[in-house]
This record gives structure tokens, sequence and C-alpha cells, in this order.
């Protein structure tokens, strides 16, 4: 094998790209990771380290979220790397009644699943939360949920693939694809161009662009989303907060937004998110994001008003028509592995990339992960 080749080559240095890096270099394989940028300088460094339950979907999809979250419990220690994990309850702000009744069959169903969750009056709001402005809200729902530094996190993975052996090479951009007989037979980057019996894009928002490279499609989509941090305070929240109405108020709406925020270890708020139908993908933060943000927030919270903001970011959110992740291998590529477009990432990837790779290594066949096959959406188109 010569010093370019590799049994695996993995384009993306997100949470999704690292945590595969490490599973797959746990089996033996030689892996090379190829970051365009910095380890997490995608929409994983925009990520509010969330390790999302409440919104779980039902049925066996359940399962993985419930196997994640006990997989994350004991995942610092496995991965010998601390990432501040720890258990936080998830607050839900309701307003209207359709959710009222939504969000309390939700939490039966997490209940039933064994989930600490309950249905909040505005007098247990008031006790847990007395900061919030309660007036507009019929109550919440709450459920237990984690919550880690995805910075962290992303180390953690990064350091545990190279002690597993795996190349991680930043600023190293794949700029295109050599395709023999519907194989990927070379990777170019500026640096040179490598090769490997599998190549696994997890490149995210910036999937569909190098995919189109080689001709191949996957209409991947993506919203813009901001976020801000504040600066360092005293401790005044016990949960995320985050309102009912999240999704049905950034889904096709131009621009929008919804306010979700939680208290680091750190002290600082973390709130999330302004978010834009955007033609192409940029990393600037808008005129009106970050005003229209701290507006909403004052709403909730107006003894916040002397809060310093310190910091603001922008990333794509990447998603599929369907909602579901791309998870398998391409048509026109045999040997190409796509892993983008997670739901509830944080939760989902300590089990997702374990069975990813055992996929990627071809050592066994897996009926769940074949539903999220991206054959489902791909055409062949010739290249730009
Ligand atoms: C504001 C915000 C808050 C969020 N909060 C949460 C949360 O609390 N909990 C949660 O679970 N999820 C959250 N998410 C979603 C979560 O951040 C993403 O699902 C996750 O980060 C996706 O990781 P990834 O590895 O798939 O993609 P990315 O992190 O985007 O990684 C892709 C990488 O590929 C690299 N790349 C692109 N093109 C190339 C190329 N040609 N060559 C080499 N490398 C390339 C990019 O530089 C990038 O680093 C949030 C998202 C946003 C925007």
């Amino acid at each position: 094998m010569s010093t370019n080749s590799y049994d695996v080559i993995i384009i993306g240095g997100g949470i999704a790209g690292l945590a595969i890096a490490y599973h797959v270099g746990r089996h033996n394989a030689s892996v090379l990771l190829l970051e365009a940028d910095t380890l997490g300088s995608g929409t994983s460094g925009a990520c509010a380290g969330r390790a999302q339950i409440s919104e779980g979907p039902r049925g066996k999809h359940m399962d993985v979220v419930l196997e994640g979250l006990a997989k994350l419990e004991g995942l610092e220690e496995e991965l010998g790397y601390e990432f501040e994990w720890r258990r936080l309850g998830n607050l839900i702000l309701i307003e209207h009644d359709h959710h009222w009744q939504s969000w309390s069959d939700q939490i039966t169903y997490l209940k039933d699943r064994g989930v600490p969750a309950d249905i909040l009056d505005p007098a247990d709001l008031i006790a847990i939360e007395p900061l919030l402005k309660i007036d507009r809200f019929r109550g919440a729902a709450w459920c237990l949920e984690g919550h880690l530094n995805p910075f962290k996190f992303m180390r953690a993975y990064a350091n545990a693939a190279r002690q597993q052996g795996a190349d991680l090479r930043q600023h190293t951009p794949v700029t295109g694809f050599t395709l023999k007989g519907g194989r990927i037979v070379a990777v170019q980057t500026p640096q040179g161009s490598f090769s490997a019996q599998t190549v696994v894009v997890t490149a995210g928002a910036w999937t569909r662009k190098l995919l189109a490279s080689a001709g191949l499609h996957l209409p991947i989509q993506f919203t813009h989303a901001e976020a801000v941090i504040s600066e360092p305070l005293p401790p005044i929240l016990n949960n995320h907060i985050g309102l009912a109405d999240f999704y049905e108020t950034i889904h096709n709406a131009a621009r929008a937004v919804s306010i979700g925020l939680a208290q680091q270890q750190s002290g600082a708020l973390l709130i999330t998110e302004a978010v834009a139908q955007l033609p192409d993908i940029h990393r600037a933060n808008s005129h009106w994001g970050i005003s229209d943000i701290a507006r909403d927030l004052l709403a909730l919270f107006p003894k916040l008003a002397d809060v310093r903001l310190i910091r603001a970011w922008a990333a794509p959110s990447p998603f599929l028509l369907d909602e579901q992740p791309a998870i398998g291998w391409l048509a026109g590529a045999d040997n190409c592995f796509v892993a983008t477009c997670f739901h509830l990432t944080i939760t989902t990837i300590p089990v997702l990339s374990e069975r990813m790779a055992a996929l990627i290594l071809q050592e066994r066949a897996d009926p769940y992960l074949s539903a999220f096959s991206p054959a489902r959406f791909q055409r062949e188109v010739a290249a730009d």
C-alpha cells in the first residue's frame, strides 16, 4: 500500500466525520480524514450542545435516541476526554391549544418509554424558572435531556480517532474526484491525491456541491442559522428553554426567529436562532438576526436587558425534504458512502457512527440504516 492509500478516506471533520473516524479506526482500518478548514469549523462549530430527546420520533427511531443517551453517559470515559456532559431539562413553552394537545401526547409517550417528563402549569413554570415572563404561555412540556460542550465533544472523538491511528488533516479541501468503472479511484486536494477502498462523505451542507463535482446529485438543502452567546453570568437558568412552535416558525419562512437558550457551564447564555432561506452558503451574520434574537429573548426574559452579547455566528443547517438523514452507498460511485443531514445529531451520533462504521467496512447489513439510503433521492447529473 502506498503512503497515499488508505482503507477509508473521510471527507469532512465535523461531529459525524470524527465519530465515524474513531469507530472505523477501532476496526483496525487505516483512516485518512480530510477537512477543508479546521476540525469542527462547519455546522458542528455552531451547535448549541443539546442532546435532544423531547422531539424524539416514535418507534424504532426512539430506540436509537434512547440508546444514544445511554451511550453518552459513559462516553467521556470510553473516549478518555471530558466534554462537560450533564443531564439538563428541556422546557418547551406552550402558547396555543393545538401544541398543548400534541405535547401532552408526546409527554405521555416519553413517560411510557421511561423518560422523566411532565406537563407543567404556569405556577410550576414560575417555580422552576423564576426569571421567565410567563404571561402568554399556557404552561410547558418538560423532559430530562442531556447537554455537552460540542467543541470538547469533537476533540474527544478526534483524540480517540488519532489514538486508533487515524490521520486527521486540516486545511486540506477535497477539490475533485477521479471516477473509473463506477468507483472513486482518487480524491484530489491541493496537497496531492489520495486513494482508498472506500470514500465517506461527511461534508454536511457542502456535500451537495462536492458530489456534483463528480457528476453525482443529492438534493441537500439548507437554512442559514444564526446564534449568539452572552458574557458569563451567575447561575440564572435551570433548563434549556425553547418554544413549542419552533419548527412551524422556521420552516418555509424567508426569515424567522425562534428562541432556544441554555446556560453553559461557563455561565454564558447560548441563544439560538435566526433562520433564513438563502440561495448560497455563507457564514456572515445578517443585519437583522442578532437584533431580532435580542428582541425575542427580552420578551421572554425582560430582566436580561443589561446582559452583553459577546459573539455571534452563522452556519448552514442542512436537510433533505423528508427531514431524514442520508446514510448509505451512492448510486454512480459504488465505493462512496454518504452520511449527512442528521436529526438530533448529538444524541444519535454515538450509536449511528458505530453502526455506520460496520456498514462502511461491509461487516454486516443494517436494515435500520437502509431506510436512510441516499438512493431515495438520487439521480445522476452531468458534472457542473
Ligand atoms: C445554530 C445551530 C444550533 C444547533 N444546535 C444543535 C444542538 O443543540 N444539538 C444537536 O444535536 N444539533 C444541533 N445542531 C445541528 C448540528 O450542529 C449538526 O447536525 C451537526 O453539526 C452536523 O455535523 P456534520 O459533521 O454532519 O457536519 P459539519 O459539522 O458541517 O461538518 C462538515 C465538514 O465538512 C467540511 N468540508 C466541506 N467541504 C469540504 C471539502 N470539499 N473537503 C474537505 N472538507 C470539507 C466542512 O468544513 C465541515 O467542517 C445545531 C445547528 C445549528 C446551525
